[in-house]
């Protein structure tokens, strides 16, 4: 073998001096280096190659060292890298905003481009005030959504996480202060119960009159608990909405490209957002990247006032919306809906197993997305190095073994990855 590309010294360089995601600089986890990635696989400094169940958080979904987004990426590097979004447009920006046009739901008409899923939500957020300040409703300024909900690591976006069992309780009182109905109970597939609605009901009844904007992840809460629910709640959430003049703002920067089966999930309930986010699996992957759309009623009102004040630096890089494009191209122009399905079916048969484990609360899988829910959460430290002996690359949080792989996996692969999970919560509860 080759000399490792990470040193010894290396390693314990990024120990002292590199902040990763959610890590303290004192107590921290093992890092593993990986030299490169190609297909599903990852592989490591030291030549062990990793089966990747993530697809680097729900981003890499035609797999990595795509040749397809490779050339993409090498062609518009040949023009140009980067060039300022004010006063100037390009041919990636103006392809990429038609395809998103085109694919969302129809009223969804205006792209704003930024750099992150993040942004794209701070983006949204501020269209939802400038809207309702310009039509002259100048008390609706709160945001109302969902406990149990994850949209960002800003500090708007962080304002409608959930607030007790999220990642940002740390900033209370700094935070501003949002409306929060319960987590949507009636699970996805199973039996719709109207009755939960009785308390969001009570909310939008009560303060309409200074919400702005309603904000949810249709149909999978990603990182707040990586839950399945009712494609009805969804639909009465809407509709509520339109009764009470708030506009909606769908999230779905984790489920958007195909992963819960549908393009969008929105589709599972046949709703149109006023506002949509889109981000993640945007360019395959492949760069940080994200959209914002809204529905032509939203960027009139909005512009009739003055301007959307909001412009990033590297607003519609042309790198990333030339590899957003074809990205978006690889997957329309095969059968993805196959594709998931076949998935789905893996994964439903692959952790199955687990279902009859004393240490597992609950297992679901919804299109491309498996989870195993624990009774007691993982300890880091513990699962992480289990996983990579099973040759798997699984990233677990709290109580949740979950995996989101890339489109491209092979039977066999998924078969793999399957056992891997079922291997280490095999091995937890002994
Ligand atoms: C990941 C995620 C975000 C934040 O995106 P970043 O690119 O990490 O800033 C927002 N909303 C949802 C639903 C997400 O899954």
């Amino acid at each position: 073998m080759t000399k490792p590309q990470v040193s010894e010294d290396d390693l314990g360089f990024d120990a002292a001096h590199i902040w990763h995601p959610y890590t303290s600089m004192q107590n921290r986890y093992q890092m593993f280096p990986v030299v490169s990635a190609s297909g599903v696989q990852l592989t490591l400094n030291d030549g062990r190659q990793l089966v990747d169940g993530m697809a680097s958080w729900w981003s890499v979904i035609h797999g990595y060292n795509h040749p397809i987004l490779n050339a993409a990426i090498q062609q518009q590097l040949g023009l140009m890298a980067h060039v300022m979004f004010g006063g100037l447009t390009h041919k990636p920006a103006i392809d990429l905003a038609r395809k998103l046009v085109a694919i969302t739901p129809e009223p969804l008409q205006q792209v704003f481009f930024s750099d992150s899923g993040s942004v794209a939500v701070e983006v949204a957020i501020k269209m939802a005030l400038q809207y309702q300040q310009a039509k002259g409703n100048t008390q609706k300024k709160r945001l109302l959504t969902v406990k149990r909900g994850y949209h960002g690591d800003t500090f708007s976006a962080m304002s409608v996480c959930d607030p007790e069992q999220g990642m940002h309780m740390l900033f209370q009182g700094v935070l501003t202060e949002q409306l929060f109905a319960p987590a949507p109970q009636s699970p996805f597939s199973g039996a719709w119960q109207p009755d939960e609605l009785a308390a969001v009901k009570q909310l939008f009844k009560q303060h309409h009159s200074e919400i702005a904007a309603f904000i949810i992840e249709p149909i999978v809460q990603g990182a707040g608990g990586m839950r399945f629910y009712a494609a009805e709640y969804l639909a009465e959430i809407s509709k509520l909405c339109n009764q009470y003049q708030v506009l909606l703002i769908a999230d779905e920067i984790a489920t958007g490209f195909g992963r819960t089966g549908k393009l969008f999930a929105c589709e599972h309930a046949g709703v149109a957002p006023d506002i949509l986010c889109v981000g993640k699996a945007l360019t395959g992957g492949y760069m940080s990247f994200a959209a914002t759309l809204c529905t032509e009623e939203v960027s009139q009102v909005i512009s009739k006032e003055g301007v959307l004040m909001h412009g990033p630096t590297f607003m519609a890089n042309p790198l990333a919306c030339s590899v957003a494009n074809a990205s978006i191209d690889l997957l329309l122009e095969q059968d993805w809906q196959g594709t998931i399905a076949q998935i789905e079916q893996g994964l439903t048969q692959g952790l199955a197993y687990c279902s009859s484990l004393p240490q597992v609360a609950d297992v679901r899988v919804l299109g491309a997305i498996g989870v195993v829910e624990l009774k007691q959460p993982v300890d880091m430290h513990q699962v992480q190095p289990m996983f990579v002996e099973q040759g798997i690359w699984v990233r677990p949080f709290g109580k949740l073994v979950y995996v989101m792989p890339p489109y491209i996996i092979s039977k066999e692969q998924l078969t793999l990855l399957c056992q891997g999970i079922c291997n280490v919560i095999t091995q937890l509860g002994e």
